[in-house]
């Protein structure tokens, strides 16, 4: 995929994911230290773009601020609703287009357009890459 694809894309788009997979080992990816990371930009109505974090470890982690955090535990947790009230990062549409720009040519990040992957990423585990487990 070449820029003007992923500029296009971006554009129209109205999820983009973005996913690390530089630490990442299949059989470690639960509890056992190597995780993925993801960005995730969905579009609001009003054009801009709110920024949610993920990752594949299964231990609390906040989608909000993206750390290792229990929102259960923290202060801006609303019980009710079960949800993070942590005021999310917002970016315009230009900014999510660097945001991919920047990653196009790394061998481990995977790019999910509207739910197409449009770009995979390599396992960071050597032994993942080589099928040796
Ligand atoms: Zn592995
Ligand atoms: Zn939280």
């Amino acid at each position: 995929m070449d820029m003007m694809d992923v500029v296009k894309k971006v554009r129209n788009a109205s999820t983009v994911i973005i996913r690390d997979y530089s630490s990442y080992c299949k059989w470690r990816c639960n509890n056992g230290g190597a995780y993925s990371f993801s960005v995730r930009f969905k579009r609001r109505l009003d054009g801009k773009w709110i920024i949610s974090y993920g990752t594949s470890s299964e231990f609390p982690y906040c989608y909000r601020y993206g750390e290792f955090k229990d929102c259960w535990d923290c202060e801006h947790f609303d019980i009710e609703t079960e949800e993070c009230r942590v005021k999310p990062e917002v970016i315009s549409t230009r900014e999510a287009i660097e945001e991919v720009r920047q990653v196009l040519n790394d061998e481990f990040v995977e790019i999910e357009i509207d739910g197409e992957t449009v770009k995979y990423g390599e396992y960071g585990c050597e032994q993942c890459r080589k099928g040796l487990h």
